[in-house]
């Protein structure tokens, strides 16, 4: 008895939560069912889940910041230089691993061979962004004009059908910044981010400085220190309005979504993917995990449980990311060093769902279209496909707006993205879960593989500021 009392103690949040989800889609079903909301009714409705998201995108500044320097400042740079290369070849690696089973699920199910694109509708106009515009902008994310503009990013995102652009649609950088105060209308709630990619750069680079600054270096260090324990603080308290927040986004989704058929329709393409997802996730994260961890790999990821639900309720890395700090650090105890290292670099590079998912739609839309892919072009799409999830952005859809670098270097038309709009507010949820729990598993991993670095790191320092 007391045993079930300490369970209930330990996980009532992450029971809450799966029950609010539970709860969400009941109540979704129903108000479905039996009334019938106006536009405003409907966004009245979605408001508490709003505010969760607000709520989790508000601590997202604070706590990069906080974990990018301190994390890196508390180690010498030759660890840490040895820490980020282990991060890179793990995400590399099982990216490509990734993409690779992705384009053997699709090939072999081949999804899109009976079906012809003109049966599936289109949705809205497509930007036209090139690979050379999308990766620019990569590296334009990278180096921010000042460290305020970082703060914020314009993803390129989906136009809706009913918002056909007046003037031009041409998306490059600059028409698109331009087009943003006309009369465009952005898809997706993230069109004001924050670029992660950016922050992580300047941060690394002023985490190094202040490690070699000595004693002066420490007061910063310090301050940073307290400001990553006060925002965790902060985080600890919005979980607690966690399950009520995904009660109402469940719900409110379900309320919204006007094309149920769409999912009968591209059936097939959805097993396709999500049985990627679930391939990947249950048998070779966890065998890699295990290899180099010798450690049961589902335990594991039950411990990152809470993180996942939210990345499959909030379909985005950046955003589930306090989540996954709190899960990694407090389940798993994983080093303080790691996580505010890996976890953030991690949410915004490593995406082995959303390169599997790239891999997948990609040769679908050559299925739909007739267009034979020869070994070349196949090729083409894993190296596309891995470079399109390192571009995209840690928030909702990203994934589907970097397809166009993938499409566009095999000769598809860039337009088809629009084929398989439709289901993506689905698959992109379940393609964040396991961009999380890729990334989970990487900071487990790199932790064993820096074990001994830790370690004489614990011996030679007197006061550790990341673990004190
Ligand atoms: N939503 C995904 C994420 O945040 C990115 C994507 O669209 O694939 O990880």
């Amino acid at each position: 008895r007391c045993d079930v009392k300490s369970f209930l103690k330990r996980n009532w949040l992450l029971i809450a939560t799966v029950l609010s989800v539970v709860l969400g889609i009941g109540l979704g079903v129903l108000v479905r069912e039996y009334a019938s909301l106006s536009n405003l009714d409907k966004q009245y409705f979605g408001f508490p889940g709003e505010l969760l998201m607000r709520m989790l995108k508000l601590v997202i500044l604070p706590l990069i910041i906080s974990s990018m320097i301190t994390g890196v400042a508390a180690l010498d740079s030759e660890v840490s230089g040895r820490i980020g290369l282990r991060a890179v070849v793990y995400y590399f690696s099982t990216t490509i691993i990734a993409v690779v089973l992705g384009i053997l699920l699709v090939t072999t199910i081949k999804p899109g061979v009976s079906q012809s694109a003109d049966n599936i509708d289109r949705e809205g106009t497509t930007p036209n962004v090139t690979t050379v515009d999308t990766l620019l902008d990569l590296v334009r994310n990278m180096f921010p004009e000042n460290l305020v503009q970082a703060c914020f990013q314009q993803v390129r995102t989906l136009m809706k059908s009913t918002m056909e652009p007046s003037s031009n649609s041409c998306y490059c950088h600059t028409c698109f910044q331009s087009n943003l105060t006309k009369d465009y209308k952005i898809v997706g709630a993230y069109s004001d981010g924050i670029n992660v990619l950016g922050l992580i750069v300047f941060c690394v680079a002023f985490g190094l400085v202040i490690g070699k600054m000595g004693e002066r270096g420490r007061i910063l260090l310090e301050f940073f220190d307290a400001l990553n324990e006060a925002t965790m603080r902060l985080v600890q308290i919005i979980m607690c309005y966690m399950p009520v927040g995904i009660l109402f986004l469940i719900a409110a989704k379900i309320i919204e979504v006007e094309d149920w058929d769409i999912f009968r329709k591209m059936g097939l393409y959805m097993v396709t993917v999500l049985s990627g997802l679930a391939i990947h996730s249950i048998i070779f994260l966890p065998l890699i995990y295990f290899a180099f961890v010798r450690k049961n790999p589902y335990t594991f990821a039950l411990g990152m449980a809470q993180a996942l639900v939210t990345a499959l309720m909030i379909s985005s890395s950046s955003a589930t990311l306090p989540v996954t700090f709190r899960c990694a650090e407090e389940n798993n105890r994983i080093d303080k060093r790691i996580t505010r290292f890996v976890l953030p670099v991690g949410a915004t590079i490593n995406m082995d769902g959303t390169a599997l998912y790239e891999a997948v739609a990609a040769i679908f839309i050559a299925q739909l279209n007739d267009f034979a892919l020869d070994v070349g072009q196949i090729v083409t799409i894993s190296i596309t496909a891995t470079v399109a999830s390192i571009g995209a952005a840690g928030v909702p859809n990203a994934g589907l707006v970097t397809m166009v670098i993938v499409l566009t270097a095999v000769g598809l038309p860039a337009s088809d993205v629009t084929l398989i709009v439709a289901v993506d507010w689905l698959i992109d949820r379940f393609r964040t879960m396991i961009n999380v729990l890729g990334d989970a598993f990487g900071a487990g991993i790199v932790q064993k593989l820096s074990k001994r670095e830790l370690e004489r790191m614990d011996l030679t320092s007197d006061v550790d500021v990341a673990n004190p």
